[in-house]
């Protein structure tokens, strides 16, 4: 099984994390810019969290033959705080890059006027580098987030095709599907989406224009969930290439659009005693 997991915050996980993935299947991910937990107090921790997103991050996935890419943005819950709005202009400066396949996460948090206005601007930003654009539903009010959300992407003009939106359910599946969005699904351990209910939304919308992912980050959840959907696709009566469609040729297709999308080993030889600016992710072993 060939595995793309196209949202997973690998900065917050460990080297098991990416030994237990590839021994899974996976063989790519993307990482969007998000909130960490601890509330950033200007533009410049972003900076140095998005260089790191394409830098060491990179290269520690490459050490265990996963490539990796990442979507950048200013996230709706720091979009808040109007110490990181300067952060919108240092944006540009990294869009162009390879791995860079998008603007990331985007979207609402509690849907306050500096939220639209991130939200806002970030989607004409996408629209002018012709991205596409990562859109997160918020945990609360999930329903009529989700309507504002697709009222915002079409106001902005983008073409729906280049627009994801995440963190889906059984309630907002259908007007995502209905907006010509592609349809994102989280799978954690407790919450949300399960494998099992995963299975049940496929059968119901086709493998088309659905992107499943863990979104596994420094909260309670697992990298490997996207393999878990992988076997009880398999276990419900799909075949290796449904499986094959959802995991892998979703996101090349869906990310692919950038033209900055990074995949296989030109970037990365996969040996654990590589450098990144004098550092490896080995700790005196050879
Ligand atoms: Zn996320």
């Amino acid at each position: 099984m060939r595995i793309f997991d196209p949202h997973i915050h690998m900065t917050s996980r460990t080297t098991d994390d990416y030994e237990n993935m590839r021994a899974a299947g996976v063989r790519a991910v993307v990482e969007p810019a998000f909130w960490l937990g601890q509330p950033r107090t200007g533009p410049t921790s972003f900076i140095d969290y998005f260089d790191s997103l394409i830098g060491w991050e990179r290269f520690r996935a490459a050490q265990f033959g996963i490539s990796h890419n990442c979507a950048i943005a200013l996230n709706p819950k720091e979009a808040n705080d109007p110490r990181c709005a300067e952060v919108l202009d240092v944006l540009p400066r990294y869009l162009g890059k390879n791995g860079v396949v998008a603007v990331g996460e985007i979207g609402y948090d509690s849907m306050t006027g500096a939220e639209d206005d991130a939200f806002t601007r970030q989607l004409a930003l996408a629209v002018e580098r012709s991205l596409p654009v990562l859109v997160h539903t918020p945990h609360r009010d999930k329903r009529v987030g989700t309507r504002r959300s697709l009222d915002v992407v079409r106001e902005s003009g983008i073409d729906p095709g280049a627009v994801l939106v995440d963190h889906l359910n059984e309630v907002t599946a259908r007007m995502v599907a209905d907006s010509g969005c592609w349809m994102g699904f989280s799978i954690y351990p407790e919450t949300k989406m399960d494998e099992h209910r995963m299975v049940a939304v496929l059968k119901e919308y086709g493998t088309a224009r659905i992107l499943v992912n863990s979104a596994a980050d420094w909260g309670r959840s697992d990298p490997l969930k996207t393999h878990q959907v992988g076997l009880a696709m398999l276990a419900a009566g799909f075949s290796d290439a449904d499986v094959d469609r959802v995991l892998w040729h979703n996101p090349v297709e869906f990310y692919g659009r950038s033209g900055h999308l990074l995949l296989g080993t030109e970037h990365g030889t996969g040996a654990a005693a590589a450098l990144y600016e004098g550092n490896s992710v080995l700790r005196g072993q050879s």
